[in-house]
This record gives C-alpha cells, structure tokens and sequence, in this order.
C-alpha cells in the first residue's frame, strides 16, 4: 500500500501529484521493471547489472526525483541495485507467502521489500536520469511514506523555484 502526496505552489499555480511507495501489485511491477531493466529501459546502468549479476535484485518502490538541470519533477522506481549476501540461497525463499490477501504474486518471480531488506545487500544506487532532458537528479526525500518529522517535507517549485510544500492526500494501492 502506498500513499498518495501532493505539492501546490501557491506563487505560479503549479501542481504535482504523486503515488509513492509499494502498491498492491509490487510482484507484477517488479517483474514488469526487471524485464523492462534487461532491454535497456532504464539504461545502460540497470543493463549491465543485470548481465553481471543475474540473480541481482532491485527495489521497486516509487520514489520521486527532481532533475538538476531543468527541474522537473517525476515519480521512477527506486532501482537501486542489490546482489544476494552470501550464502543466502535464493533458490529456496519462500514462494508460497502470500504477497497479499487479494494478491498471491505466485506467479511471478520477485523479491520483496522485506527479503531485499533481510538477504540482499546493496551493490549501487541507482543514477536516474530525467526522463526530459536526460540530465543527472536528485532524489527529493519529501516524498516519502515516512513521517520522521526530520525529513524536509518541501520540494523547489520547477517553474518558479518557491519552496512549496508536500502534502499528504491519501492511499493507493
Ligand atoms: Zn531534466
Ligand atoms: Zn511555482
């Protein structure tokens, strides 16, 4: 389940709205990202992990970068990239959990958040480029499920630079 957030600049009238987070079809979009990630989908990075790594991981949830040249916003898949730890035999995880109660996820071959967590350690973290203008981003950690009152919850307006604020507006899955 993810949530849904919302940032209005209050100077120029621009909007964004973004799901983030780990939706309900995580096993599907997982699949759906890894296959779009060997075509080259995300570039050459996600590529050549791949073909190195077969038995890589990546994490899926959505998260929200803003491009460093022309300041736009968007909502990617986090992609950072994870190889299995040591010993950990991923041959034997646990297909028969349930992802969900309306959702098994049986029929896909994906890693959870939570054995990513527990048997993947990070190879890299994933360098988005924006989806404009091809330039480097920046993750904006205001868009997150997390409610630690230390993450700045603001983000630079893309057309008029005002700090505007990021806004909880609900549920997604
Ligand atoms: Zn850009
Ligand atoms: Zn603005």
């Amino acid at each position: 389940m993810g949530i849904e957030l919302t940032c209005v600049c209050e100077k120029c009238g621009y909007e964004f709205e973004a799901d983030v987070g780990v939706g309900f079809l995580y096993p599907k979009v997982y699949v759906e990202t890894i296959d779009a990630m060997k075509e080259g989908g995300f570039g050459q990075q996600g590529k050549e992990f791949l073909e190195a790594f077969p038995n890589g991981a990546i994490s899926c949830e959505n998260i929200v970068v803003q491009c460093n040249d022309c300041k736009k916003l968007m909502v990617v898949p986090e992609l950072s990239l994870y190889v299995p730890k040591e010993g950990y035999d991923f041959t034997k995880s646990n297909r028969k959990k349930r992802w969900s109660s309306g959702f098994s996820g049986n029929d896909y071959e994906y890693v959870s958040p939570i054995e990513l967590n527990d048997h993947y350690q990070l190879f890299e973290e994933y360098d988005h480029r924006c989806l404009y203008c091809n330039g480097h981003t920046s993750v904006v950690p205001g868009f997150t499920e997390c409610m630690d009152k230390s993450i700045d919850k603001r983000v630079s307006c893309p057309e008029c630079g005002s700090m505007i604020e990021i806004n909880f507006t609900g549920i997604w899955d």
